[in-house]
């Protein structure tokens, strides 16, 4: 899940499809590398990369992150294995950046095609994953709260909700052979069950830890920012770091500070920061991210990203305004620049972009920059 620029959609016909991308070739008896690609019919962005680890003997593949568990993402993938002469019930083990449906929904079904399949995961997002099917109606109540609390209008949060539960009634309505449904989303989310279908990993990884298989010695890098247990893969041998969302070529991933980051006093930018600059520290030739392009300066990429965030909390400071009575992340977040009006953003997106904004508040009330100040409605000031 990314944000802040909209990269245009490409076609996303299977036929349109490119053949496996050969990263590291096969030497010594140890297998080659290559990048796929799976389709997101769903977002800006087009494309999720797995990367699959490929041995030159019988034994199974290794992928790093897979993709959605729709239809066209899992035949996708069927067809690139079948490129590399190999079928998904030979993925013996997948490794994932994090618990975004983009990068661990496919596991269910290859689970089904193989399953023996290990999932490896950090250990703090296998927590989220684990706990994705929470009671939606606390959830809701959670975040309609913290909604109020950081200056949106409850009426209009309500009846966003409103509008998402009819919707969502529908869809199961439709789901259950309604045949009055007027448009596709009964096949959308039938096209999405694999994604609800949960995996126990196998292994949960801390940081530095080695995966070792088929020749390959694999390091595990702890990114949290993006999500709490981001895990990127460095791979001394060779010099090349899988970066998941943590870095991509174009965009930068959302880094949000949620509810919960209220309570443990989380702090997810300085967070995301410090992962930058663990990332910028490997020696690293090439780069190799969930999205997009690759890079060749992984160091570079990673200064950019972190300069960036310190322009946007300038902005987001300036955007506290004069009033003495400070402002709510809400107001702050209408003033700072995005890629699109904030008048056309839906109350979801709002959110989402608030979320943001308080990621970049947080991390300067801990510089001492600004301070918060009410507490039912929150607004900060400069300090
Ligand atoms: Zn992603």
């Amino acid at each position: 899940m990314t944000t802040s620029e909209t990269v245009t959609n490409e076609a996303l016909s299977a036929d349109a499809l490119p053949p496996p991308q050969e990263i590291v070739p096969a030497a010594g008896g140890r297998g080659a590398l290559y990048r796929l690609r799976t389709p997101m019919s769903s977002t800006a962005l087009p494309w999720v990369m797995p990367y699959a680890f490929v041995p030159e003997t019988e034994e199974g593949v290794t992928l790093f992150d897979a993709g959605y568990g729709t239809p066209d993402a899992t035949e996708a993938m069927t067809r690139q294995l079948a490129d590399l002469g190999r079928t998904p019930a030979d993925v013996r083990r997948l490794i994932v950046s994090h618990f975004h449906p983009d990068h661990v929904g496919m596991t269910g079904w290859l689970q089904e095609q193989n399953p023996d399949l290990e999932l490896v995961m950090h250990r703090h997002d296998a927590e989220v994953y684990r706990d994705m099917d929470r009671g939606h109606a606390s959830w809701e109540q959670t975040m309609r709260e913290w909604g109020v609390r950081h200056g949106f209008d409850a009426a209009d949060l309500e009846q966003a909700e409103e509008e998402r539960r009819e919707r969502r009634a529908r869809e199961a309505a439709q789901a259950a052979g309604d045949a009055n449904g007027e448009h596709d989303t009964a096949k959308v989310t039938e096209q999405r069950q694999w994604e609800m279908r949960r995996v126990e990993p196998a292994r949960l990884v801390d940081d530095g830890e080695e995966i070792a298989f088929d020749g390959w010695t694999l390091t595990s890098t702890w990114t949290p920012g993006h999500t709490p247990g981001h895990l990127c893969i460095y791979i001394p041998d060779e010099r090349l770091t899988f970066t998941g969302d943590h870095v991509l070529s174009r965009i930068t991933p959302n880094v949000s500070y949620h509810p919960e980051d209220e309570e443990t006093d989380r702090n997810p930018l300085a967070e995301f920061l410090a992962s930058l600059q663990k990332t910028a520290d490997l020696d690293t030739r090439l780069a190799l991210p969930a999205h997009e392009e690759l890079i060749p300066d992984l160091p570079a990429r990673c200064r950019d990203i972190i300069e960036h965030h310190h322009h946007r909390a300038d902005e987001v400071i300036a955007g506290i305004g004069e009033d003495p009575r400070g402002a709510t992340a809400f107001e702050i977040a209408s003033r700072v620049t995005w890629n699109r009006p904030w008048e056309t953003f839906s109350v979801w997106k709002r959110r989402s972009a608030i979320g943001e904004t308080l990621s970049h508040l947080r991390l300067v009330e801990t510089q001492g920059r600004v301070r918060r100040v009410g507490d039912g409605v929150v607004r900060w000031l400069r300090a």
